[in-house]
Parts: C-alpha cells; structure tokens; sequence
C-alpha cells in the first residue's frame, strides 16, 4: 500500500509539476528605464511577403512553427515598419526585388500585425524602388512631372494608401515622408523643392489622422553638422512634422555619444521628438544565401564603433545601446528604436553542402529571388536602375544580421525586445500579480488594471498571447482556475 502511495505521488509529481517550458535565457540584458512608457521596440519586416512566397516559414525559440508577427509580438516587439514603393514592377509585373514592396504587401502586413496589437509606421519611399542618400528617383509615372506636379502625385498616393492600409483596422502610428532623404525626394533636389514634396506627404497623413505622427528621415549622423543642418533646413522651410528620424548602422555611422548629440539638437534646438528608424548588427559574419553579406570577414567588421561581438549577445547588446542611446535624449523626446530587416532570411540554406549541392542550391535561390523578389534586387530592376542593382542583383545582405536561423528559427537574441523592459526574468503565465501563483487574486488584479490603468507585468498576464492585457486573459484564468482547458500554456513558468 505503501509503495502504490509512492508511485502515486510520484505520478502526480511528474504530471502536474510545473513544467519549464525553456531554459534560461541564453542572452542577458539589463533593462532600461524607460523615460517613454511606450517606448517604440521596432522591427522592418518589408520583405516578409515575397519570403513567404518564396518558401520561408518562421519558427518559435521551441521549434513551433508561428505567425512571424506573432513570434515578434511575444518576443516584445511593439511596432511593425514597412517600405511602400508605388510601382516596382517593370510593364510584364516582373518584380524588381527587395520585396517587391507595394501598398499590397504593407496591406498584408497590417492585417496581421493588427491580430497582434502592433503598431504600424508607414515608410514611403515616392520611389520604384530603394531610395537613400545615393538614389532618389521619381517613380516610373512622375518622371517628366514638375515638383508642382509631383506634390499633387504626393498627396493623392500618400492618402490612397494609408487609407488602404488603414481600411485593415491596424492602428497606424507613424508615417515616413521619405527615406534617408538626405540629398532630395522622389527626384526633387532643391531645398525649395524638398520642402515642397514633404508638406505634401504630411498633408495628406493630417488630412486622414490628426493622431498619425508625421517622421521625416535622413542619415548620416556620423556627418554632424550636416544632419544638424538638416533639422535647421526643416524649420526654415517650413516643413510641417514631428519625429525627426535618423539611421544608425554602428559599422558606417558614428559614436552613440555622437547619435544622442545630434538627435538632442532637433529635440531641443526644435522640439522634435526623434526615432532611430534603422539599426542592426550581425551576430555572426557567416553568409547562408550565397549573395554577400553587408557586414562579412571581408567588409565593414571592424572599427572603433563596432563595441559588439560579432554573436548572439553582440546582436542584443547593439540593440540596447541603441535604444539606450535614444532614451538619453533630453525632454523624453527620444520615442525608439527600428531594427531593419531582421528576419530578412535565406531562401534556401547553402551552409554544410557538398560543391554539387551547393551549386544547386544556389541556383534555385537565385530563381527564388527572381520569381518572388525576395533578394535586394532582381535582374529586372535593370531597367530602373541600370548602374547599381541591374548589375549587382542577388539576395539578402542581412541575413547575418536577422533574429532567425537560415531555416527561420527564432535566435535567443530575438527576446532582447522584452529584455529591455524587463531583464532577465522569470514568470508563471497568468501571475498577473507576480507572488508566484496563479490564483483568483490575478483575475482581479487584471480587472483592477482595466479599470485604472495600474501597472501590471504585461508577460505573465498575457496569458492568450496577442499582446494585450485583456479582460480575456481574466477569464482565461478563472477558466484555468475551474479546471477547464484552455488552450494556452497557464501556470506554465518561461523565462525572459
Ligand atoms: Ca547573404
């Protein structure tokens, strides 16, 4: 009787014992004392379509195949950026690559970053394909239009297409006007111009939704006075916005004390509140798609502002000092952070391969590029642009700077996003209260949050994971309280 006792309690240990559901994190991070409660958490998924189409599938840190917004929402990403190109597709509807982003494919995007409580930043880029400091060229049909023109052009598309994108219920929170627009818009070059084209853009945002944040984007911080001047330019024109937004590549870009000081010059000298709207790091200098990488052994790995290893925690620690750097700006104007591209991923894996196989490999990747557009360009962006990517098309320069395995697995640097707000934490799902069980005293502790907004850790009382506190994970826990199945993982302990 005895020994049936034992096997007994036994049995019940290994049945009902809290599971873990994961080892301790890999990555530690201290958080950071956010001086924005909402502190923008970023993440530039343009090229998720034409991923997808391609074959790529996204998978969890447990292996589970997910949503990608999903994965990013429970990592502790808040905002979702997208690149819109009015029309890059040559007169067959051959795409021209980097994604082959549209207005269709930010639409995609925005219904499922809606399901997820993601916010949304519009990139426009007046463009039919990549514009920065090197390139800013009209689209296709606005080629022989005047800048006068070209404003009316700019209003009507801005406003059609934040409407479309707005018409999926997804809660739009900032619009670009323009990208890395340093030297000129939709190939306008004049200062009067310039100035001309963004008032366009930021009209037609105001003219949908007064709530929208209006970003105008340039780069180059390490080129001090020149970016100051260009805030000064802004003011002197006229130009109605409010986030001044830079990029921030560490390898090409300057200090971080250099970043905070220009981004402290539009905050304080204009009152902009101020975003890094591109950021990411590599976290290892292998390629997988067999199309060079921007940071390799052979380019952009050293220097004196590259303070990171080249690994998983590198990744993570560039993340927070980036965003620890927009967080020292003064007047708690400095609102986030944007990470590029970070599940820009092979389309097919060419590390471990025989020469046969990895012949092969490339070729079908090279097929996939140029049939989905899933690579930076196609061959068909050769008419478009014929000196830069019509010569040099291939697939992704990033995908040693992604979050994700060359097979779409999520890296333990992925949970940097929560790890900034919370550090290294571990937590029972639905212990809203934090006292190290699930119990009734949750369930209120939610209702309480509600009701009046008190602080709550947002990881252990999301217990149906869509990002949200709601009145759905009280009553998930009250259901997991009566002993009704629900399907999420209640009571199970995780780590951050
Ligand atoms: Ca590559």
């Amino acid at each position: 009787m005895k020994r049936l006792f034992i096997v007994f309690i036994s049995l019940f240990l290994v049945l009902y014992c809290p599971i873990s559901f994961e080892a301790k994190s890999e990555i530690v991070i201290e958080k950071i004392d956010f001086n924005n409660k909402d502190f923008i958490k970023g993440m530039d998924i343009s090229s998720l379509i034409s991923l997808e189409n391609s074959g790529v599938k996204y998978y969890n840190q447990d292996g589970a195949e997910e949503d990608l917004l999903r994965i990013l929402a429970l990592n502790g990403v808040n905002y979702i950026r997208v690149r819109v190109w009015n029309n890059p597709f040559d007169k067959d509807g051959n795409g021209y690559g980097g994604g082959n982003c549209d207005i269709n494919t930010a639409v995609k995007i925005a219904e499922r970053a809606k399901k997820y409580n993601l916010k949304m930043l519009i990139d426009f880029h007046y463009s039919d394909f990549w514009a920065d400091p090197a390139k800013q060229k009209a689209p296709k049909a606005w080629y022989n239009l005047s800048t006068d023109e070209k404003v009316e052009k700019v209003k009507e598309f801005t406003e059609a297409s934040l409407r479309a994108v707005k018409d999926t219920g997804v809660q739009i929170g900032m619009v670009q006007i323009g990208n890395e627009t340093t030297s000129g818009i939709a190939g306008v070059y004049d200062k009067s111009g310039m100035a001309k084209i963004f008032n366009a853009g930021s009209s037609a945002v105001r003219k949908l939704d007064s709530e929208i944040k209006v970003a105008i984007h340039f780069t180059n911080p390490e080129k001090t006075e020149a970016i100051k001047a260009l805030a000064d330019f802004l003011n002197d024109y006229n130009v109605d916005y409010d986030v001044f937004a830079t990029s921030y590549y560490p390898y090409w870009h300057g200090s971080l004390e250099n970043l905070t000081d220009v981004l402290n010059y539009a905050a304080t000298t204009y009152s902009k509140e101020v975003i890094v709207a591109e950021t990411s790091y590599a976290n290892t200098l292998k390629d997988t798609d067999s199309h060079p990488n921007t940071v390799s052994q052979y380019a952009n790995n050293t220097g004196e502002n590259l303070l990171w290893n080249f690994t998983l925690q590198g990744q993570a620690n560039e993340v927070r000092a980036v965003m620890n750097a927009v967080n020292k700006v003064e007047n708690k104007k400095g609102l986030g952070v944007f990470y590029w591209e970070g599940a820009w991923i092979s389309v097919g894996d060419i590390t471990n391969l025989s020469a046969q196989e990895y012949a092969s490999r490339q070729n079908e990747n090279k097929k996939l590029w140029e049939q989905f557009g899933s690579g930076w360009a196609s061959s068909y962006s050769s008419e478009y642009d014929p000196d830069d990517a019509g010569k040099y098309f291939g697939g992704s320069a990033v995908d040693n700077q992604a979050f994700f395995t060359a097979n779409g697995k999520a890296l333990s640097s992925l949970k940097v996003f929560d790890l900034v707000t919370y550090g290294n934490m571990d937590y029972l799902l639905g212990d809203a209260e934090n006292d190290g069980t699930v119990d009734i005293l949750d369930v209120s502790f939610i209702q309480r949050h509600l009701a009046y907004k008190t602080d709550i850790n947002k990881k252990a009382a999301d217990t149906d994971g869509d990002n949200a506190v709601t009145i759905k994970d009280a009553t998930a826990i009250q259901k997991y309280l009566a002993k009704i199945k629900t399907e999420y993982p209640i009571g199970g302990s995780f780590s951050i």
